[in-house]
């Protein structure tokens, strides 16, 4: 039988033996959940990092081009028996509970990194009543509360920021604080803040949008503080809206130039609106971001960023800060110059009124919280735009600690969907080969994007290889250095085979496929650093799988009523041992 052949028997036994192709059965889930929890379980320090979806500052460069392989049995192994195989030692736990590794799993990266701290306050000791509040609120609410309401971060701005002078004309804003059960004191020092530095003749006004929060401090006495206050209004939802809703509810009912959608725990400094405003004042198609510092979610110190950072995201639209490229550090003629942005972060943004709702607001059928930022962004340069973070301008935010629990992580998997959809054209495949919950997701439900195909189709807007090659041309596989860089899957898992010769499985924390007695398991990568590791392979054209050391092939072997991956000598006239490889090719941009 030939390799095309057996491949086409693998699908049709497929098919007729799940019904409908691979479904999300309870066993299915639960196979994915051990596995997922193997990986992460073992790499997952508690405490170890903080939970910023929308604002972690991870860093990386990636190489220009890159190829991608997509690894499918050839015969009727199947994946799910190999999810059996390599998860045998996990312990059965809930798919939200895999979820919630797989955050922990991102909270590695410090956003502090390139920061400077400015001490406000000495760190008091930790006391169960703050344990309780960073696991409601996912920051340290007691130190909070002995904050000022009005503190002010002391000025970090560049020298060059402080001679800035902007017209008399600039347009009016209405900052948007859409939020969900706040704490008394992050929402109040938010509103106090903006009230505090923003020039009144620009404030249009402040509207609070309250998404159907169910703490009692937010309800009367909140409305009462609200309600002496100029020029803050407060609107209550009376059904769940998340970050994406609030916001629009809030846009739509705003009357400023200029919508600033702002988190509702933030300190904004001295002289921000300004520069966000006069640079919208000269061109409505920019989105602005301030520059995000971090207030720490146990001190609140305020710490600023040195470096200067641009927002992107990964393969799986997870959106983090990176350095700004070289070019673009020569392109900028001063220090205050503003910064291209391939994506600005979800937590503080400033658009043109009537340009937000000509372009399609926010997309309607994206749920709750999560990636709406980077649909924004792809929208807003796809279709004429453009987005930058300007220096002179800085906000503080509060990153939360990971005790705090995020609306369902499958809600966000929906989101990012949505945009692959939309926006990723066939580029959309490597994000599925990337974000396994997504792909099973996918495989179940096909969201109906029928009205955001029309918009980007009304709009003229550009592909994403335009982005790629004209924004974000930096955008690879995460492998540095490498010289056969690429991505493997088995139909639903995916693999990098990197230069090292290992295959990696799993997106945030890698495990290698190693060999114990003969047998194919997952474990912690040798990343690379012992020449004769049991975890180098060789991918053979043909098909084969040849472990180096050994020289024997990866052979899928019958173990009662399941299959299992076995090391036994290469053999070509069986087709256990031969598995497709398919190459996705990313275009060289630039
Ligand atoms: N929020 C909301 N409804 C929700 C979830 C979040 O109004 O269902 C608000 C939240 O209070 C905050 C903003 O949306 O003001 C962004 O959420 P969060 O700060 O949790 O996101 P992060 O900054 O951690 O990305
Ligand atoms: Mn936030």
């Amino acid at each position: 039988m030939s390799l095309a052949e057996s491949v086409l028997v693998v699908c049709s036994m497929c098919r007729r033996r799940c019904g409908c192709g691979l479904q999300l059965t309870p066993l299915y889930l639960l196979l994915l959940a051990l596995l997922l929890l193997l990986l992460l379980s073992a790499h997952t320090q508690p405490g170890s990092g903080r939970h910023i979806p929308r604002g972690s500052r991870q860093h990386g460069q990636f190489p220009p081009q890159h190829s991608a392989l997509e690894l499918i049995p050839s015969d009727s192994f199947s994946e799910d028996q190999f999810i059996a195989a390599t998860a045998r030692a996990a312990r059965p736990r809930s798919r939200r509970r895999v979820y919630r590794l797989l955050r922990a799993a991102r909270r590695t990266q410090d956003p502090r990194e390139g920061s400077k701290p400015v001490q406000l306050k000495p760190a008091p000791p930790e006391s169960q009543l703050e344990r309780q509040g960073l696991e409601k609120r996912g920051f340290n609410e007691v130190v909070s509360e002995r904050i000022s309401l009005h503190r002010r971060p002391p000025e970090v701005r560049h020298p060059l920021c402080l001679q800035q002078e902007y017209s008399q004309n600039l347009p009016t804003a209405s900052i948007i604080i859409c939020f969900h059960n706040e704490a008394w004191s992050t929402l109040l020092r938010t509103v106090n803040s903006v009230m505090d530095t923003a020039p009144k003749k620009f404030l249009k006004e402040i509207i609070l949008v309250d998404d159907l929060s169910d703490q009692g401090h937010l309800k009367a006495a909140l409305s009462e503080y609200i309600s002496k206050l100029d020029g803050v209004k407060l609107i209550r939802s009376n059904k769940r809206l998340g970050v994406i809703g609030g916001r629009m509810l809030g846009a739509a009912r705003a009357i400023g130039d200029v919508l600033i959608f702002m988190d509702s725990h933030c300190e904004c400094h001295n002289g921000w609106l300004e520069p966000l405003l006069d640079r919208i004042a000269n061109d409505r198609t920019r989105i602005v971001s301030p520059v995000i510092d971090v207030i720490d979610w146990k001190t609140f110190q305020y710490y600023h960023s040195v470096d200067l950072q641009r927002g992107v995201f990964n393969w799986n639209l997870d959106f983090h800060w990176e350095p700004i490229p070289e070019y673009e550090q020569k392109w900028r003629k001063s220090p205050t110059s503003p910064i291209q942005s391939p994506v600005v972060s979800g937590g503080v943004l400033g658009i043109n009124r009537n340009y937000f709702q000509n372009i399609g607001a926010y997309d309607p059928a994206m749920v709750m919280w999560g990636t709406e930022n980077v649909e924004l962004s792809l929208r807003v340069w796809l279709c004429g735009g453009s987005l930058e973070v300007v220096p002179c301008s800085r906000v503080g935010h509060v990153y939360r600690n990971h005790l705090y629990s995020l609306p369902d992580e499958e809600i966000v998997v929906k989101n990012k969907i949505r945009v692959a959809e939309v926006w990723l054209d066939s580029f959309k495949e490597i994000f599925y080969m990337r974000d396994t919950p997504a792909y099973l997701l996918r495989k179940t439900e096909v969201p109906d994007c029928m009205e955001r195909m029309q918009l980007r189709k009304r709009l003229s807007c550009k592909n994403f290889h335009w982005f790629l090659t004209n924004v974000y041309p930096e955008l690879s596989m995460p492998e540095d250095k490498s010289r056969h860089s690429g991505v493997a899957r088995q139909r639903f898992l995916h693999f990098e085979y990197n230069s090292f010769k290992e295959i990696q499985f799993g997106a945030i924390v890698k495990f290698c496929i190693d060999v114990t007695n003969e047998q194919i398991i997952l474990q912690n990568c040798h990343i690379g650093n012992k020449m004769e590791s049991e975890q180098q392979w060789d991918m053979q054209k043909s098909g084969e799988i040849i472990h180096v050391s050994t020289g024997k092939c990866i052979e899928a072997i019958k173990n009662g009523t399941s299959k299992d991956l076995f090391l036994r000598p290469c053999n070509k006239y069986t087709t256990q041992q031969l598995w497709r490889l398919e190459t996705v090719t990313v275009m060289n941009k630039r």
